[in-house]
Formats: C-alpha cells, structure tokens, sequence
C-alpha cells in the first residue's frame, strides 16, 4: 500500500513539477528515463566510433577502418596500457559534466557510470574482475574543497561498490599545477612531470589496478600517474573514463 500511495505521490510531483532535462532544462515527456535528458540531449550523446586506437580510445579523424595503434601508443610515450573510455567528450555530454561539476551534481554520477557501461562493447574488452584495486586520478585539494566532491573519486567509488572491487587512494599530488585545459599537448607532460606520488600500503596486492578519471584529454595526468604507480611495482595500469577528447 505504501509503495502504491509513493506511486501516486510522485505522479502528482511529475505534473506540478515536470522533470526537467539535466543538461538543457527542457522538460521531459518521458519521467522514467534513467539518465534524465531530453531526446534532443540522449542524441546529441555522441559515444566513441569504431575507428580508434585500440589501446588509448584515440579517435582516428581519417576514419580508416583499420585498428593500428594512434601515434603516441606506437611511440612509447604512455605509460598506461590500455585506456577505456564512452563518450566523446563534446555536445550533450560536456553540457552534462559540466553541471555536474560546477552546479555540484554529485548524485548524478551512478546513473551516468551505469547508462555508460551499457555503451561498451565486447571490442572493449573491460572486465572489472581482472584489477587487484581500483584507484583514481585525485584531483587538487583546492578543487576538491570548492567543489565538495571529487568526480573522479566518486566515479571509482561507485565502479568499487558495483562490482565489489577494493578501492584503495594510492596517488595524491605532490605539487600544485596549472589547470591542463590551457595547456598545449607538450606542456600538458611537463606540467604533469612528478606531480604524483603513489604509495602502496603494505599487504595490498597491486598487480593490476584500475585507474579511474572522469575525462582523457591528451592522456598526460594519466600517463604521469601509471608512471607513479609501476614505480611502486605496479604491474598494469588500465585507465577508465566516462569521456575522451577527439
Ligand atoms: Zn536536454
Ligand atoms: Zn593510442
């Protein structure tokens, strides 16, 4: 009876308040869906194309079907193994990140993990089984504190608590750094160089880990935490993220 009366009531909500789409504010026909956008925003969510590198996600803009390994994989300069990532990061699904984080929609992120992982694909080859611990990419204290939240740390915790994985903090910054969106790609690397420290706590079983970030742009912070974690002996580091630059 109870579960029917909150069915009513939340109806009742629906029509004096319709639910409004999440990235553009328009009202939404259809109150159940699980991400809560409108049409327009579920379409302009563009995922990654078949044609990428099969290492890092990169997007080949050749468009060649071919799955040879984007330039920066062949040369050696990531220190990541494999990236795994959903979305391109442009259109609906920056509007949508964007809200989360500077109109500070933490609880928003389980739903947008999960519609995420619906999107991958055996070519993705992702088993959240296979890492020994999840971990994440921390952002820096001063945007932790503004924001009240880490989006990379809330996206990790809730891939641990989906899948039952430990989740174990084993970077954290050892130096302040410019934003890396104002960057050019090779001062992204060098404004990244040492600013990760890992430590691994004693008895952890660390072969494999999971390394978690919300966005890959040109895979530098990335880079420049797997290298902190295998100089602690970690053996494999695979990125995961809902988002990749083109
Ligand atoms: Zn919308
Ligand atoms: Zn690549």
């Amino acid at each position: 009876m109870t579960g029917l009366l909150t069915g009513i009531g939340s109806g009742l909500l629906d029509l004096i308040y319709p639910p409004r789409c999440r990235t553009c504010d328009a009202e939404i026909g259809q109150a159940d869906l699980a991400l809560e956008l409108c049409e327009t925003c579920i379409v302009d969510l563009v995922c990654l194309p078949r044609e990428r590198c099969p290492a890092c996600g990169k997007i080949n803009l050749k468009r060649k079907p071919d799955r040879s390994l984007c330039f920066e994989c062949r040369s050696g300069l990531r220190r990541f193994d494999r990236a795994i990532s959903v979305y391109v990061y442009a259109g609906a699904f920056r509007k949508l990140w964007h809200r989360v984080k500077f109109t500070r929609h933490p609880e928003w992120i389980p739903s947008i993990v999960d519609a995420a992982l619906e999107k991958l694909t055996p070519d993705d080859e992702f088993n959240p089984f296979l890492f020994d611990a999840y971990t994440w990419v921390p952002t820096t204290d001063h945007r932790k504190s503004v924001r009240g939240f880490d989006p990379a740390e809330e996206i990790a915790g809730y891939l641990a608590r989906k899948y039952n994985r430990p989740i174990v903090q084993f970077l954290r910054r050892i130096r302040d750094t410019a934003p890396q969106f104002e960057l050019g790609r090779r001062a992204r690397i060098k404004n990244v160089e040492g600013v990760f420290a890992a430590a691994i706590p004693a008895g952890q079983r660390t072969r494999a880990v999971l390394l978690i970030d919300d966005i890959l742009t040109t895979g530098a912070t990335a880079s420049a935490c797997a290298d902190a974690l295998k100089s602690r002996g970690v053996q494999k580091v695979v990125l995961f993220t809902l988002a990749r630059g083109a």
